[in-house]
């Protein structure tokens, strides 16, 4: 089948759900993708901040394959080796206490309002507890994370979502705290907002709002869905602030490539969360996706890959900036890490497109940014190669 005839298929047989780039990728070596036809692609996407070690990565794929051959399934009644390697390794990654494993951003999303409000539950013994989350948020799909996504677009189709969420501005302590009431239980935001545009916290926001939730016994709640395992140059994007949040949830390069998330508690929150009976999940840490998290961290760590993030980011940030100065529809870089935008007056979207043409992979946040997710691994050679391929394309605008 051709290429047109595949996305024909597709069109007529997928919840239409995806406005598609016109691209069947067939596979992928290091940072380049290939399409059908072998047309070569320099990947500054990663599956959307997800494939840190790229593809093809020797050591993670013999893992997978070793595993694979062993046991991928045994179902959470029973213990398995991978995936008790992956929640010591994740703890130490952290800082946290205590891991539960999930297969996606939003499903660790889910869970960790679960805990939130269970901790409340226990300590008040009644339920009825709020949450306040951000406008211009974005934590996934599902009723519970898209009730505390700040994107009116996304919800109101699907109102009444669940109640007691309040949305604050991102950033403004002020409006965080006219929130708060007796019955507050979580704060939630992205460390780094990514769907909503590539805007990071604070500091004043952060330190702001850790110390409101200390004052009032009240979980802080950060989403390192996205910016997290790496991508800002700390394992954690929190760990540039000097914080420590109460519940974390994690998921999209934790696994690589495999259906991989997790939401995380330290021990005080944990003792009076949740307990036997209040949450589950068949497929949520099982051996082979254990396997995969293990090495993923095993890797990160061993490589330093915190380390090149820095260095390399560095170069990135330079040249972005270089390119911002240089056109005029291009207003702004912001960013923390691989995880940069570029504030564009033209549709992101268009600019995208084009950028397929020339070989060039990147995708949108916010509708006017172009977001920058590379592979952790890239080099400054491929930074490069991006800003060569992406003037090209500016330069048609
Ligand atoms: C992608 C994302 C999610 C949702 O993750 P899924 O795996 O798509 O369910 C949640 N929060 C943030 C910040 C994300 O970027």
């Amino acid at each position: 089948m051709s290429k047109e005839e595949y996305i024909k298929e597709a069109e007529e047989s997928i919840v239409h759900t995806y406005n598609r780039f016109p691209v069947v990728f067939d596979h992928g070596k290091g940072v380049y993708l290939y399409d059908l036809d072998g047309k070569k692609y320099l990947d500054f996407a990663a599956g959307i901040a997800v494939c840190a070690f790229g593809y093809q990565n020797e050591e993670y794929n013999e893992c997978l394959k070793e595993q694979l051959d062993k046991i991928t399934h045994t179902s959470n009644l029973f213990y398995n080796v991978p995936t008790i390697r992956a929640a010591a390794r994740l703890k130490k990654a952290s800082g946290m206490d205590r891991v539960f494993f999930t297969n996606s951003g939003a499903e660790a999303i889910e869970g960790a309002i679960k805990a939130a409000k269970k901790y409340a539950y226990t300590r008040d013994g009644h339920a009825g507890h709020e949450v306040i989350a951000m406008k211009n948020s974005f934590h996934g799909r599902t009723v519970g994370a898209l009730s505390v996504t700040g994107n009116e677009h996304y919800r109101e189709p699907f109102l009444p979502l669940m109640d007691g969420v309040k949305f604050a501005e991102f950033n403004s302590l002020e409006s965080v705290r006219a929130l708060v009431t007796d019955r507050t239980c979580a704060i939630i935001f992205e460390t780094v907002q990514g769907e909503g545009g590539i805007y990071p916290a604070s500091d004043a926001f952060m330190q702001g709002v850790r110390k409101l939730c200390d004052e009032r016994d009240i979980l802080l709640l950060l989403d390192e869905v996205q910016c997290g395992m790496g991508r800002t140059g700390e394992m954690f994007a929190w760990q540039h602030y000097g914080i420590k949040p109460d519940i974390m949830a994690t998921a999209k390069a934790l696994g690589c490539g495999v259906p991989a998330g997790a939401f995380l508690l330290t021990e005080k929150t944990a003792q009076k969360s949740l307990a036997p009976g209040d949450h589950g999940t068949t497929y949520g840490g099982n051996p082979l996706i254990g396997a995969a998290v293990d090495k993923v961290l095993e890797m990160m760590e061993r490589d330093r890959i915190t380390e090149h993030v820095k260095t390399i980011a560095a170069y990135l940030e330079q040249k972005l900036d270089e390119l911002v100065a240089a056109y005029d529809f291009l207003t702004e870089r912001r960013g923390m890490g691989l995880m940069q935008g570029i504030v564009c007056e033209k549709p992101a979207a268009e600019i995208a497109a084009a950028a397929l043409e020339h070989g060039l992979v990147v995708i949108t946040a916010g509708g006017n940014v172009i977001r920058l997710v590379p592979p952790l691994i890239i080099e400054k050679e491929h930074v490069d190669e991006m800003v060569k391929k992406l003037k090209s394309v500016l330069n048609e605008e």
